[in-house]
């Protein structure tokens, strides 16, 4: 690893004036990638801002509904939060889904967001990758790509966004504030994340001297009645093959309210606008959530090794808003 200077400040402001006064200096929250990623000689930081004692560690209650998340927060924490566990159920199953126990108690809400996609090829220095070394091409486009995107992909990088919480922040259109020496700034968690183009390399809409001081999420009463589902190799500690976070609200067996987002198939949190767009006002029936399926899938741009992900999506997609209409027939 790399050498480099390591400082921790206790206030925001000497924190972010820390990371701005020097062109290579890294925010650190929990490091849960972060140092992964050092270690591998991805990320090489001259100097590492820990911004772990930082005042950003509370959850609370908006004035007009909602709940305001600082960006410290520890994910388990935020997955146990009464608040979060009635209101927002497809955040609490979001976050215990990803990662194992070990590190949602280190993981912090800031750096979920941050965290970098797991493409094996990505974290192979032997590999071409556009997104490590722009320019240099990508040795996924014709090598193993069972986890990777198939949504809003091109021709430098389908690599897909590793995180579970993201999926269900997109869906409950969560809303994140940065702060530089420039001010505070608010940026829809729709827009936070961006997809490849030309420069898979920039991954965010944050400037590299930006520091994630929370996250909001409006008031949203059906989403009381939201799920997270995960599909993926193995029952635990494993990436979303698919997953689908979805709230759903019934009236007289039509769709009132509806709100979805899928992961694992895309470069970000995918938003699925179209189907949302198809299924509002219309009948809340496994063939309306097919259809709907089929219409945010149909701009899937597949390979060999993650075709299957089309069908899979579809079901996953199908499955969770049955049970979800379920629950409203029977509650
Ligand atoms: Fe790199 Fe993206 Fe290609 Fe993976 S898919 S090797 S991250 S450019």
């Amino acid at each position: 690893m790399k050498p480099f200077a390591y400082v921790k400040l206790a206030d925001v402001d000497a924190a972010v004036h820390a990371v701005a006064a020097g062109s290579g200096a890294k925010f650190l929250g929990g490091g849960t990638n972060l140092v992964d990623l050092m270690r591998e000689g991805i990320e090489h930081p001259d100097t590492v801002v820990d911004v772990t004692g930082l005042p950003l560690d509370e959850v609370d209650e908006l004035p007009g509904g909602g709940l305001r998340i600082g960006a410290l927060v520890r994910n388990s924490a935020l997955a146990a939060d009464r608040r979060v566990r009635a209101g927002y159920p497809v955040l609490s199953q979001a976050i215990l889904a990803g990662a194992s126990a070990q590190l949602r108690n280190m993981a912090t809400v800031g750096g979920n967001l941050l965290q970098r996609t797991r493409c094996r090829y990505f974290y192979d220095q032997a590999a071409a990758c556009n997104k490590r070394e722009p320019g240099a091409g990508c040795d996924a486009l014709d090598g193993f790509t069972r986890s990777h995107a198939i949504l809003g992909v091109s021709e430098s990088c389908i690599a897909a966004h590793p995180s579970d919480m993201c999926v269900a922040l997109a869906a409950l259109d969560a809303v994140v504030e940065v702060r530089s020496v420039r001010g505070t700034r608010r940026i829809p968690l729709a827009d936070f994340h961006l997809l490849p183009g030309d420069t898979p390399q920039v991954e965010t809409a944050l400037e590299a001297d930006e520091l994630i001081t929370a996250v909001e999420l409006p008031a949203a009463p059906f989403a009381a009645r939201s799920r997270y589902r995960k599909v993926r190799d193995r029952a635990s500690y494993a990436f979303a093959l698919v997953s689908v976070a979805a709230a759903l609200e019934v009236r007289d067996g039509a769709v009132a309210q509806v709100r979805l987002a899928l992961g694992g198939v895309a470069a970000k949190p995918w938003r699925a606008h179209e189907a949302e767009r198809l299924l509002l006002g219309g009948p809340a029936t496994e063939e309306a959530f097919g259809r709907a399926a089929d219409a945010e899938l149909a701009a899937a741009t597949v390979r060999p090794g993650n075709a299957f992900k089309v069908g899979l999506a579809r079901a996953t997609i199908t499955a969770t808003l049955r049970d979800l209409s379920t629950e409203e027939e029977t509650a």
